[in-house]
This record gives C-alpha cells, sequence and structure tokens, in this order.
C-alpha cells in the first residue's frame, strides 16, 4: 500500500498551515467554541482555495478530486478544530456526495454550484426520536398524491440543521416496512411546513447548527426524489464516505492535542526539569504517536482504496472504529500531560477532549459499527430485532 502523498497534496497541506497561522485558526478555534457562532467569511475564503466540493464533478463546478485529497484538508483544518473543517467536510464527504452520485441533472445543476461556492449546503436527515441506530424503523413517511409527495414526520440531531439550504431526508415511502420501503427525497429549506426545533445544547462541537426538523404536510415535488425506495442501499454506501470524513475528524483533533501535549511537555517544569524528560511522558507520548498512526492507516487504506468512488464498508467501519476511540484516549492523554491546565478552558484541551467525544456516536455507534464487522468477518448477517 502506498500512502504517500501527491506533490498537489502536500502543496495543499503546507497552505493550509500557513493559513492557520496567518488566519490566527488556534484563536479562532477557542472564540468559536465559547460564542458558539460560526464564521460564515471561512467559508467564502475556502470557496475561493477551492476546497468547497473538489470531490464533485467537474461538469458542476467541482472538481473531480479523489476523496484522499478532501480527507487530508479535513484532517489539517481539524487540528485547528472540527469547526473549522465543518464546510470542507460538508461539501467534499456529506450528503453532496449522495446527490453527486445518485441525483438527476436537474438536482445537480440546482445544488452542486453552490455547494462549491458556499451558497448551498445539504444536511443528511436520518436520524428520528425513536429510530438511530435502528434506522428501518423510522417513521417519516411519503405519501404519493398523483402528483406530488407529501412528507410528514419529524428528525432529530441533524447537524447543519436551520443554516442548510438543502436536506436530503431519508424516508419512508407508503406503508411498505423495513428497509425496502426507505428512500432519500430533497426538502429546500422554506418549503411550506418545514419547521425547525430549537438549537442544540451539545457538550462539544459548539458552533456545529443541530436542531429537529418538523414535517407537516410538506408538499415534495416529484422532481426532488433522490433515491427510490428499495435503493436504500446505495444511501447507506454513500454514508460510507462521510465515516471517512469523520474518522479525519477524530486524525485531525487528535493530531492537535499531540502537538499540544509534546509542546508542553517540553516548555512545563517540575524538579527542576522539563517533564518530557521524565519516562512516563515520554511513554505517554510515545503511545499517543502509536494509536494516531496506527488509526491513520486504517483511515488512509479505506480512503486510498475508494479512489474517486466509495470506500468499502469493511475499512470505513473500522477506520471510524479506530479513530473514534483513539481520539478519546489520545485528547484524554494529553489533558493528564497539561495537568491542572489541561482541565482549564485557558487551554485548548478540555475543548479537543470535548470535541473528540462526538465522533463515536455521530455517523453511526461504536456498537453498530463492530456489528457491520461482525457480520462481514462471519460472511453472515446477525439480525439485531426482536421477532415480533
Ligand atoms: C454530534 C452529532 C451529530 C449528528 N449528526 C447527525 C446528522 O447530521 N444526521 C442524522 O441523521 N443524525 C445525526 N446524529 C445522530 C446519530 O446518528 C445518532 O445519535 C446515532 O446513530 C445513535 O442513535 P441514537 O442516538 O438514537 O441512539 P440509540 O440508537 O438509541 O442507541 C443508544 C445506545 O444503544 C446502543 N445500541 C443500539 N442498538 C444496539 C445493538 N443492536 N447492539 C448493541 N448496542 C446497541 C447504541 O450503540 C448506543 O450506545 C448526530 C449525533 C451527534 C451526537
Amino acid at each position: 500500500m502506498d500512502f504517500s502523498f501527491t506533490k498537489e497534496q502536500t502543496m495543499l497541506l503546507d497552505s493550509l498551515r500557513d493559513m492557520g497561522k496567518r488566519e490566527k485558526f488556534k484563536e479562532l478555534a477557542a472564540e468559536i467554541d465559547k460564542t458558539r457562532v460560526m464564521p460564515h467569511d471561512l467559508t467564502k475564503k475556502y470557496a475561493e482555495m477551492g476546497l468547497l466540493g473538489m470531490t464533485l464533478s467537474s461538469e458542476y463546478g467541482g472538481a473531480d478530486e479523489e476523496s484522499m485529497t478532501a480527507i487530508l484538508a479535513i484532517e489539517e483544518l481539524a487540528k485547528f478544530s472540527p469547526m473549522i473543517a465543518a464546510t470542507v467536510f460538508e461539501s467534499n464527504v456529506g450528503a453532496v456526495r449522495v446527490i453527486d452520485m445518485f441525483g438527476t441533472d436537474e438536482q445537480k445543476r440546482a445544488i452542486i454550484p453552490g455547494v462549491c461556492s458556499g451558497e448551498h449546503s445539504v444536511s443528511v436527515c436520518m436520524t428520528e426520536p425513536e429510530a438511530g441506530s435502528d434506522l428501518t424503523s423510522l417513521s417519516t413517511f411519503v405519501e404519493d398524491k398523483g402528483d406530488h409527495y407529501l412528507l410528514n414526520g419529524r428528525k432529530c440531531f441533524i447537524t447543519g440543521a436551520g443554516e442548510a439550504s438543502h436536506y436530503l431526508v431519508y424516508t419512508r415511502f407508503g406503508e411498505i416496512k423495513g428497509y425496502k420501503g426507505i428512500g432519500g427525497i430533497l426538502v429546500e429549506k422554506g418549503a411550506p411546513g418545514f419547521t425547525f426545533g430549537k438549537q442544540e445544547e451539545f457538550m462539544g462541537l459548539r458552533g456545529m447548527p443541530s436542531c429537529d426538523l418538523f414535517f407537516d404536510n410538506v408538499k415534495i415535488p416529484y422532481e426532488n426524489l433522490v433515491i427510490k425506495p428499495g435503493d436504500f442501499g446505495n444511501l447507506m454506501l454513500t454514508f460510507d464516505i462521510e465515516r471517512c470524513g469523520n474518522s479525519a475528524m477524530c486524525l485531525g483533533v487528535a493530531g492537535g492535542a499531540l502537538e499540544e501535549a509534546k509542546k508542553y511537555a517540553m516548555d512545563r517544569t517540575a524538579f527542576n526539569r522539563p517533564i518530557c524528560e521524565f519516562q512516563d511522558v515520554q511513554f505517554t507520548i510515545a503511545d499517543m504517536a502509536m494509536k494516531l498512526d496506527a488509526a491513520k492507516l486504517l483511515v488512509y487504506r479505506a480512503v486510498s482504496d475508494a479512489g474517486k468512488g466509495l470506500p468499502s464498508i469493511y475499512e470505513a467501519s473500522m477506520g471510524k472504529c479506530f479513530a473514534n476511540e483513539m481520539v478519546k484516549e489520545v485528547t484524554d492523554k494529553a489533558m493528564q500531560i497539561f495537568g491542572g491546565y489541561g482541565y482549564s478552558t485557558e487551554f485548548p484541551i478540555e475543548r479537543m477532549l470535548r470535541d473528540a467525544r462526538a465522533w463515536s456516536v455521530a455517523g453511526g455507534t461504536l456498537q453498530m459499527l463492530r456489528i457491520t464487522m461482525a457480520s462481514m468477518i462471519f460472511g453472515r448477517r446477525f439480525d439485531q430485532r426482536k421477532p415480533e
């Protein structure tokens, strides 16, 4: 396996590091966490740099770039904060990839150029109050009214909710039970009958919009159908690239925490010597670096095998599961190295630890990922549902 970066990728990463220094991303990350407000001018700058939608089709304004380039950019920016990487994530590995892969020409023309310029974004809307891991039990449904669909239901924990221009809603069509009845339709912000709940106040990822969606007899034109019922597998396959983005966020946060901890260990003295001279601190840093590198190898394998297409479910699940656990461990160890200062909001570590916690739930829990991996290892499906 060859994970060496191309010249262009190396140049991109250098330019992001320079940008981070120039634009004071460390300070910006603390500011976003404090105010819970995302700076929208950052999106404009990213668009000018060609960072938004680089993986999308060039025919519609993207750059046909391999997912690896976007993943590396997300990782680099997430070293400062996942919030600083958020729009690069959404526009390259988010729900817009479903539109790019399975949408109609009309849908692509309406959405992709706007995603690349930063004017549009697409939220993925799967989770419901009574259906999270058990997604195939979702109850949001559409009725076919003869010349349009009528959508009713509720979604929760939707990232980007309130701010995104478009919502890819996983919904049941008619009375068909289980996954066979689930498809995906596009709902535009402002559609009559489509409203938002109050914004969530999460432990971390502060500044990331997230709330409930309510659909009350929302009229949806037939042209907004993206994935017809029966093709649920396509929805889930595309979601695996989003999972690699989730993993890249973990690599970034852990990389940021490792950098901070290493620097602190060289600066901080105790017993008249820098704490990096204590063997336990050295071993802690070595363990952090080792776990981070192991996660990188798993995540890069999934993304590099995907090329311009989709990753294998097995590799994406394994990469995400390992990276999700790794980032919790690495940020926790970083906090220990910082001593009392790690627990203070004056330093970035407590924010990194809070931000680290989200990823093992968002995008599918650790348990659900293990169930997926186990079923592939054994070559059979293990039905989780209790018989009725
Ligand atoms: C920061 C964040 C961002 C999110 N963004 C989005 C988004 O943009 N769009 C979206 O649709 N959703 C989003 N979600 C929701 C997320 O996908 C769900 O929270 C997740 O899938 C788990 O669903 P749940 O919360 O209903 O937990 P549940 O499904 O109720 O699970 C509760 C616990 O039970 C465990 N469990 C359930 N079934 C099994 C089983 N069979 N075996 C073993 N353990 C099991 C779970 O692993 C978990 O630990 C987001 C969540 C977070 C925290």
